[in-house]
């Protein structure tokens, strides 16, 4: 019934399900960009000037009230019964009147960009020029779930009902400190389950500052209090406890590998929705506008200091493009060109790194292993191991280390292949699939390519990071996502989280 609802419900949409998506692949996005909603398309100048105005840029956003601190077992369980008390009235609250609570929402997100903006600047290390266009995301989410949630009125799929999932707990990444606990959380809310959100810990203040302002939307548009709990724990056993209480219906993630990993080992029935790696690859080929790849690369590998799980962390270079030198010279003058200084210099474009390189990135940084060299030498600036000036190495081998471990950091390997199929074999060849791009002129080359890649992002003749909501959502494919695999951002995410019941059966 559930899938024959999905049809019904979304069969002019072109957002195929995770086992539908090799079938029916989503369009690629080719070249330029038409933004959704108020999506300014990271224009920095608008984001600079907005907190430049307001004086933010200088000074922290003080912290707001409002969450729990939990540091025991026992605590965890009262906050969840808490949480769970709400859900009755929500799950019964008309789509509608949930889908006008986070239009309220989109509004005050929209009023809080400054203070969201400088928080990010300070916390994490974000660039000016990338927290503003993640606010423009956050706001983007509240719309577009909004509008979704309205679809989940009785009557909209024809002898279905649809039924929250229940209690969900939110467990967001750092990198994306607004951007992404506000869609999880909406998205949540939206489809009527309650949701205790647990920041993460490198980002809380980030996390608070956000919730605060989806908390006075909520209020405004008379929404109930208990509906959304910000939870601050300390990992390990509390963190668990939350994660696999009883009570709590489903658990939506964005992290590493690792974290999903370590979820299902605690609890292997937990319901997840999981976004988590990518180790993903920007294709040229030689009929590629030089200048145009070049520019998307260096963007999509050093945006944020590469700490994007949709980062380009390696080039594949096709034929005479990997041969030449031109690229190769282009290439290392843009990235040596790069500012790298901290966030609060409105000019940097690589801020400092949110935690100092360790693990794999910190090997990333200072190790060649065998054919590799550097083309750019990486280069620590700071005595703390946060600001490194980004690097490019030559000579990744297939199947090496680098080729398909992800570092998540300013490092880009190149690979040099003789055709478009060795290439694609290359990008397959990870176990994850998160997101991919091409630089082709070729109409030919281009199909090809969309009709071979495994990855829930594809690319063509554009930077791989920075999806779209509603344009370009976002999702991976293969050890990229858990769960039913609806993209953030598109027409099923919302739906997904939640039963569609057949009328009859529902009393
Ligand atoms: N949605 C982001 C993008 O398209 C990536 C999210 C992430 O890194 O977790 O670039």
């Amino acid at each position: 019934a559930q899938e024959e609802a999905f049809r019904v419900a979304f069969r002019d949409r072109d957002e195929p399900s995770t086992a539908a998506r090799r079938a029916a692949r989503p369009p690629a996005d080719a070249a330029g960009s038409i933004p959704f909603a108020n999506t300014p398309d990271t224009d920095p100048a608008v984001g600079v000037a907005r907190a430049w105005a307001r004086g933010l840029v200088a000074r922290d956003v003080p912290v707001p009230d409002g969450a729990v601190t939990v540091s025991t077992t026992d605590e965890v369980d009262a906050v969840v019964a808490r949480a769970a008390s709400a859900l009755p009235g929500w799950a019964a609250t008309p789509p509608a009147d949930r889908a006008r609570a986070l239009h309220a929402v989109a509004v005050a997100l929209e009023d809080a960009r400054a203070d969201l903006v400088a928080t990010m600047v300070h916390e994490t290390g974000k660039t000016v020029a990338e927290a503003d266009p993640e606010v423009s995301e956050a706001v983007d989410f509240a719309r577009y779930y909004a509008d979704r949630a309205a679809e989940l009125a009785d009557g909209t799929v024809p002898g279905a009902v649809h039924r929250p999932a229940g209690l969900t707990v939110v467990t967001p990444p750092w990198n994306f400190p607004v951007a992404i606990p506000v869609g999880s959380v909406l998205a949540s809310l939206a489809a009527g389950s309650p949701v205790l959100v647990k920041p993460a810990p490198q980002a809380p203040r980030c996390g608070q500052v956000a919730m605060a302002a989806i908390r006075r939307g909520l209020d405004e548009a008379g929404a109930p209090g208990g509906i959304l709990t910000v939870v601050l724990s300390p990992e390990g056993d509390v963190g668990r406890r939350l994660v696999t209480h009883p009570d709590v219906a489903r658990v939506i993630l964005t992290g590493s590998i690792e974290t999903a990993q370590l979820f299902a080992g605690w609890r292997s029935d937990l319901d997840v929705l999981a976004e988590t790696s990518g180790k993903n690859a920007l294709v040229i080929t030689p009929s590629a506008d030089v200048d145009l790849a070049v520019a998307d690369l260096v963007r999509s590998a050093f945006g944020h200091a590469g700490q994007k799980c949709s980062a380009a962390s390696l080039a594949i270079l096709v034929g005479s493009a990997g041969r030449s030198d031109r690229l190769r010279r282009q290439l290392a003058d843009a990235v040596a060109s790069l500012r790298v200084g901290p966030a609060t210099d409105l000019g940097t474009s690589v801020g400092p790194l949110t935690e100092p390189a360790s693990g794999k990135l910190l090997r990333a940084l200072t190790t060649l292993d065998p054919g590799e060299s550097w083309l750019v030498a990486p280069r620590q600036l700071d005595e703390e191991g946060r600001l490194w000036s980004p690097g490019v190495k030559h000579g990744v081998a297939p199947g090496s280390w680098f080729h398909t471990t992800e570092c998540f950091g300013p490092v880009l390997g190149i690979m040099r292949v003789q055709t478009l199929d060795e290439a694609i074999d290359l990008q397959n060849a990870v176990a994850f699939g998160l997101t991919g791009g091409l630089h082709s002129l070729d109409e030919g080359e281009i199909e090809h390519w969309l009709d071979r890649v495994e990855v829930g992002n594809a690319y063509v003749n554009r930077h791989i990071t920075g999806a779209i909501v509603q344009r370009q959502p976002f999702g991976g494919w293969k050890a990229s996502t858990v769960g039913p695999g609806a993209k953030a951002g598109g027409p099923h995410y919302v739906a997904q989280i939640g039963d569609w019941q057949d009328s009859a059966d529902v009393p």
